[in-house]
């Protein structure tokens, strides 16, 4: 097969990952297509967060403000017992000293503005889609992309690349072609159900608020799009994580039933929120995992790497997977615009990315940003305090926030020192 000279990428997956590649690349000047199995990219998901260190990136391709009027730009987290009980409250994004916003998004909402920058920049013919790969082979030349149809299952006529990026996501066919002896998912015994629902704002109206341990129940709920009436309702995205034995398969897609959670919060009537109320009035509820897998030890392979979800999946803890997918991308394109050799640009992409995954994947282990709440729980035995300050110092409180923030590449000296 014949290869062209010239630096053109095959990005596999048009997800977060594989569309924030797209527009990355046509800033650096670098030609791309994008092959993606679905016949129609749909506005699946529900809520996710886009961290400063993740928003930097959209500021940097022009798309900042197009994010902030989608989704609901966040003012603080609150962390409460299951009892309800305020332990600490802090203010996040812009109102933190951040250069840039924190964006609470329906997943759809970010990829459909994706997607639309993909199509106004680099023309909606880069995007084929219903064309579902299913590996690569590759000689000193280039790479060869082996592809079908996704309906039918049918071959189609291979393309070909200087160089191919996977962003395929968690079930990604290149990360098992390179890994086929890898190890399967790791359960960690827990479930996260996730929905979103139509409702009067509480809190600030621009609240994230942490409730509980996932010893009895723990949900994080937040806005996410906002007056979607005209009359102040907002959408509000909520998600639930609970002790489950059974693990299903790992699918965004999966429906979750009300019934296997709801009874956990049948008296978490708060005075900020009813959360019974909420989680009854739910347009649709989804059910995941709390699944990871080892860092691994290599990404690329001559002209072909990993990314996103395909290259460090982690759980969905810690508004993370977006936003690691989102800087992986600007790190790739910026480094294939910086060297002629594109196989020296993949080994520094992955030599500057892979540790620093590595550690946010082990990190959403064993510190997830609510952690605070498990030490709060055991120290007062889960029973409700007198006063917090016999629980907990504000400089404990202030460590252990600062210590999660360092691990997933926030902290405020991290963001300032980055050039
Ligand atoms: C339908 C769906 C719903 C989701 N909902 C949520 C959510 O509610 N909350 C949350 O935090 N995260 C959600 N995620 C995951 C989240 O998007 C990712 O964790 C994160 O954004 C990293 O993005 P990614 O591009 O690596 O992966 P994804 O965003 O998962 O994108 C992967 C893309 O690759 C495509 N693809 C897969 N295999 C192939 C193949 N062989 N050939 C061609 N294309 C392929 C997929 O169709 C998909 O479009 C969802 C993902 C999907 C696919």
């Amino acid at each position: 097969m014949q290869h062209s000279q010239e630096k053109e990428v095959v990005i596999i997956g048009a997800g977060i990952g594989g569309l924030t590649l797209a527009l990355a690349l046509h800033r650096v000047g670098i030609r791309c297509r994008i092959y993606e199995s679905v016949t129609e990219l749909k506005p699946l998901g529900v809520g996710l967060n886009l961290l400063p260190h993740a928003m930097k990136e959209p500021a940097r391709l022009g798309l900042q403000e197009r994010l902030l009027a989608k989704g609901q730009e966040t003012r603080e987290y609150c962390f409460f017992t299951s009892h309800g009980q305020l332990v600490h409250r802090e203010p996040r994004g812009k109102f933190a000293g951040y250069a840039w916003p924190q964006v609470s998004i329906h997943r759809g909402d970010l990829q459909m503005t994706l997607l639309a920058a993909v199509e106004e920049r680099l023309g909606a013919d880069v995007l084929h889609l219903g064309q579902r790969c299913t590996g690569v082979e590759q000689d000193d030349a280039g790479v060869t992309v082996h592809l079908q149809d996704s309906g039918s299952g049918a071959p189609l006529a291979p393309v070909s690349a200087q160089v191919v990026v996977a962003c395929d996501g968690v079930h990604s066919v290149i990360r098992k072609q390179f890994h086929p002896a890898e190890a399967r998912p790791r359960y960690q015994g827990s479930t996260q159900w996730r929905g979103v629902t139509r409702a009067k704002p509480f809190m600030s109206g621009a609240s994230m608020a942490y409730v509980g341990t996932y010893h009895t129940g723990k949900l994080i709920t937040y806005p996410i799009r906002d007056n979607i009436d005209g009359e102040g309702t907002q959408l509000i995205n909520w998600v639930i994580e609970f002790a489950k034995p059974e693990e299903e398969e790992r699918d965004w897609n999966r429906q979750g039933r009300l019934e296997d959670f709801l009874h956990l919060f049948e008296h978490s009537q708060f005075e900020w929120l009813d959360i019974p109320a909420m989680l009854r009035e739910a347009d649709a509820v989804y059910e995941y995992p709390m699944v990871d897998q080892d860092p691994l030890g290599f990404w690329t392979v001559g002209r072909v790497t990993l990314l996103g979800d395909a290259a460090h999946p982690m759980m969905p803890r810690g508004s993370n997977g977006a936003a690691q997918a989102i800087i992986d991308a600007t790190a790739l394109a910026d480094l294939l615009a910086a060297e002629d050799d594109p196989r020296r640009a993949l080994q520094a992409y992955e030599h500057k990315r892979l540790k620093a995954t590595g550690d946010v994947v082990l990190a959403n282990r064993e510190i997830a940003p609510d952690a605070i709440l498990l030490v709060v729980e055991e120290r007062t035995g889960g029973k409700p305090f007198e006063r917090l300050e016999d629980v907990i110092s504000a400089q404990e409180l202030l460590a252990w926030q600062e210590r999660y923030k360092r691990v997933a590449g926030f902290d405020a000296g991290t963001l300032s020192a980055a050039p």
